[in-house]
């Protein structure tokens, strides 16, 4: 992965490259974004462009050796930790598991998208009714690797994707390392979620901040990546807007229950954020602010929608929709979570 080969993030490509070529890198960077905006194919770029064998001052070579050991993700010093459990591609009792044993499906997934979502990952790792965790075990794999000698000469990539997914005893076992890494050794740290980061982490770490991508940007990812399900979403929130709207609670419920039934925790995820984009969308048509909206086709249904909604809808909205995302987090019965959503937006577009 070259950096000419990402989208946008200019400024960060550019901190980037300045930090390689002053030599003064930062041992542990956290790169926060909203996810598939790149911040992986980033961190790979950036590790590609310390070890790159003949670079120019703008960017790796892409063909030397390690250039094309990184871009396959064979570079024997680099590792990823990301969020894990037993399923249906890899059994064995969850507590044991590494990211060793699901690192030839992780590097598929990469290979074929970068910009991967965190329910297509779960669905390549075949966890996807159930939420990874970034246990001990994989600390102590971690662990394990920094303690070997490194099998090059040149920089050890650590990546973490979603290190909110770590619990304390995890992060206890990492702090050292994270503050004073062997020679030529760098994390890096994806996160969505920084405020969920434990601030023993953060606190170690120099932050970076990933820009969500330009509409046209955003478009070329989307076509590598699989995201077929965006139809199903928008279908799914316009009809259970549209319900709440009309004041009929049974169709608002019919929608919480195909909600409900859809076939993995993820996807449940996914659509509580594809719904959160669209409340914000018809905040902005009730405030007037529909340039600023990004809603493709949509703008007469959420002009419409927008009209007939009291005002604060999309506020609290908002808020139920973060509630509910939170608690699938905490594996709470989808059916009474979807139930309990439809109830509550009921409610409060009722509200005048
Ligand atoms: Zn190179």
């Amino acid at each position: 992965m070259r950096f000419a080969d990402i989208p946008g993030n200019e400024n960060v490509k550019q901190a980037m490259i300045n930090m390689a070529r002053s030599g003064r890198v930062h041992h542990a960077l956290l790169l926060y974004e909203n996810e598939g905006c790149g911040a992986l194919a980033l961190g790979l770029a950036f590790l590609q462009y310390l070890n790159c064998q003949d670079r120019s001052e703008e960017d790796s070579c892409g063909q030397c050796h390690n250039c094309r050991q990184i871009s396959r993700l064979t570079y024997p010093d680099m590792r990823f930790t990301f969020p894990i459990t037993s399923g249906t591609k890899v059994s064995g009792a969850a507590k044991d598991l590494t990211c060793d044993d699901y690192a030839p499906l992780f590097r598929e997934l990469v290979q074929k998208n970068p910009y991967f979502l965190e329910n297509e990952l779960s669905a390549a790792l075949g966890i996807d009714k159930k939420s990874g965790l970034i246990s001990v075990a994989e600390g102590r794999a971690i662990m394990q690797k920094l303690s070997l000698a490194p099998v090059t000469d040149g920089w050890r990539g650590i990546f973490v994707w979603l290190p909110e997914k770590m619990n304390q005893q995890t992060a206890n076992m990492l702090l050292k390392s994270l503050e004073e890494p062997s020679e030529k050794t760098i994390f890096i740290l994806i996160t969505h979620n920084p405020e969920s980061v434990l601030s023993t982490i953060t606190s170690r770490c120099q932050g970076m901040r990933v820009m969500p991508l330009s509409k046209e940007d955003a478009a070329a990812v989307r076509k590598l990546s699989d995201i077929g399900d965006a139809p199903l979403y928008n279908d799914l929130f316009k009809s259970l807007i549209d319900s709440v709207i009309a004041r009929d609670l049974q169709a608002a419920l019919e929608v919480g229950e195909a909600l409900a039934s859809m076939d993995s925790r993820e996807k449940q995820k996914a659509f509580c954020i594809f719904a959160g984009e669209g409340v914000r969308n018809l905040m902005l048509f009730g405030r007037g602010l529909e340039s600023l909206a990004d809603c493709g086709d949509d703008a007469d249904w959420y002009r419409s929608a927008a009209a007939k909604l009291p005002a604060g809808f999309a506020e609290s909205a908002s808020a139920i929709l973060g509630r509910t995302e939170t608690m699938l987090e905490r594996n709470v019965l989808a059916k009474i979570l979807f139930c309990n959503l439809a109830t509550r937006l009921y409610v409060i577009a009722g509200q005048r």
